[in-house]
């Protein structure tokens, strides 16, 4: 098959700091290469502690006397929404590079790349559209909100869809008002180096975007550990959120978490069975199953649990994979060999813990780059590995249930609690699992579709924190309560005893 490769491709990525793309200070670098042929195809910068000192330093100028925190929010919003209108012009673009480096499928990628104009749209109409609260005390005492952006945001993303998730983090707090440095992931360093003339071409005043490329042990740590940067906003595993929690300690920096999931999909025997299928097909195997709210864990009412897993099967054997360029594709290829390896490894412990039903290894037809072909378990018990960890690839377990109260605690069973995914039509039983089952978000006989207004994040292991709508103006700004007394407010009155008195 021949290798797809972008017109005009960098061959070195930098990092952006103070308006300048620059090099690390050391010289030092790191490989970048593509799922497709694994070859490395770039050389990024690695930043150190003293690039992110220098990212932090001018996000710190740019705070403390550039106009961005000060701005009227409409004139803010007018700029957020020049750069989702440079995001939309150039969507197939950033589609292409994101593919690319990525290895998700086009289609896929040019939706989430359209995503992230959107944004920016939502975030900009939102910070115009802000009210803050006044409390009044009759007679005694006005107290309002006055809100304020908390300052240098230190933002650091996953790989699985670089672009998408940076846009969720940046608009925000950029938003609200934030100066940001912003770590991508070293995986997929490649479209995150876009921003950097899509926000100077909308008209970001300078040293309010800093891009700090590097590993996370590296310029990760140093932007969680760097003083000058008051709060984290971090998306990615659940190991890697618990040694940031730790760092940001010293500090007592703000943390938003978006971790790891093991979302159940819970389909009962009065479920729409066509619908069921489709949406949980899609919930495992979109994105590669390099997806956070993956529905990785099937749970199916025994009845239907043969019919289930009979139909089920058959359509993950027929679902496409191949090039990820390539519009007919529904499975690319998984980000990093490294990633392929782990994936891999959990296809083979579930040949010990399942009935394996469709795929198991690589597809015959794609003899090279990181192709896993959609792999369903049956039988899959709870005590499983395959049913309690995340593998993040095209994996799924499915487990038989008989009565409402085994399929919640099965739900439950596991240390995540990201999203789940109930099928029935019965609006009571509905109800009821969905306001029982430990997760931050429900869907209804829906995948995995949403307002960007609605909270978004995860319980337990998942994540600390909702962002999503208000909640993240309220991350990313302090709100400081000012209190007027207007009348008369009681007042002991120290040392105003008569001094000559006996
Ligand atoms: P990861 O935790 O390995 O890395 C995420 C980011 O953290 C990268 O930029 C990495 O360089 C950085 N990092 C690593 N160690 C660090 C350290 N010690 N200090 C500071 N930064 C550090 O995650 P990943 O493999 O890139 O992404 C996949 C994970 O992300 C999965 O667990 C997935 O579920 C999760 N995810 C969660 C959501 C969500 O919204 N809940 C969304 C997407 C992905």
């Amino acid at each position: 098959m021949a290798h797809y490769i972008p017109d005009n491709l960098p061959d070195r990525i930098q990092h952006y700091i103070d308006g300048e793309f620059v090099d690390s200070v050391s010289g030092k670098t790191f490989d970048v290469l593509d799922p497709v042929s694994n070859e490395n195809y770039a050389t990024a910068a690695a930043g150190q502690t003293e690039d992110i000192d220098r990212a932090v330093a001018s996000a710190t100028r740019a705070f403390q006397s550039g106009p961005w925190p000060r701005m009227l929010p409409r004139a803010r919003a007018r700029i957020l929404h020049r750069i989702a209108d440079a995001v939309e012009a150039q969507d197939a673009r950033l589609a292409e590079l994101e593919t690319f480096d990525t290895g998700l499928p086009i289609t896929q990628a040019l939706g989430q790349a359209q995503r992230a104009a959107e944004n920016f749209r939502f975030f900009a109409d939102l910070i115009v559209a802000q009210a803050d609260d006044t409390y009044k005390v009759p007679g005694r005492q006005v107290n309002y909100v006055n809100r304020k952006p908390k300052g240098v945001a230190g933002l650091i993303t996953p790989w699985n869809t670089p672009f998408m998730l940076e846009s969720w983090k940046l608009a925000p707090a950029l938003a609200s008002g934030c100066t940001v440095v912003l770590k991508p992931a070293e995986f997929t360093p490649l479209s995150a180096s876009l921003w950097a003339s899509i926000f100077e071409e909308a008209g970001l005043p300078t040293g309010v975007f800093n891009l700090v490329n590097g590993l996370g042990e590296e310029a990760g740590d140093a932007l969680v550990k760097h003083p000058g940067v008051p709060l984290i906003s971090f998306t990615g595993e659940s190991s890697t959120g618990q040694t940031i929690f730790g760092n940001c300690a010293a500090n007592l920096k703000g943390m938003s978490m978006e971790l790891g999931g093991k979302s159940p999909a819970i389909v009962f025997a009065d479920a729409d069975l066509d619908a069921a299928i489709d949406s949980t097909l899609f919930g495992v195997f979109s994105l590669n199953g390099e997806r956070c709210t993956a529905g990785s864990r099937i749970l199916v009412e025994r009845p239907i649990y043969e019919e289930f897993l009979e139909r089920y099967a058959a359509r993950a054997k027929n679902i496409v994979v191949g090039d990820p360029h390539d519009p007919g594709t529904e499975v690319g290829a998984l980000v990093h060999p490294e990633h392929y390896d782990k994936v891999m490894s959990y296809v083979e412990i579930g040949k010990s813990e399942g009935r394996l039903l469709a795929g198991g290894g690589r597809p015959d037809h794609l003899p090279d780059g990181n192709y896993v072909s959609p792999t369903v378990f049956a039988d899959v018990g709870p005590d499983a590995r395959i049913f309690q960890e995340e593998i993040f690839g095209p994996v799924v377990a499915i487990t038989p249930f008989d009565t409402d109260e085994e399929a919640l605690d099965l739900a439950n069973g596991v240390r995540y609690g990201l999203a789940a995914y109930i099928w029935t039509s019965d609006l009571t039983r509905a109800h009821t699992f969905a306001q029982a089952v430990e997760s931050g978000m429900v869907w209804l006989n829906s995948h995995n579709v949403r307002d960007l207004r609605t909270p978004f994040g995860g319980v337990k292991a998942s994540g600390l924190g909702h962002e999503g709508g208000y909640r993240s103006i309220d991350f990313y700004t302090d709100q400081q309560a000012v209190h007027i007394t207007i009348g008369d407010v009681h007042t002991a009155r120290f040392g105003a005893a008569d001094a000559s008195a006996p």
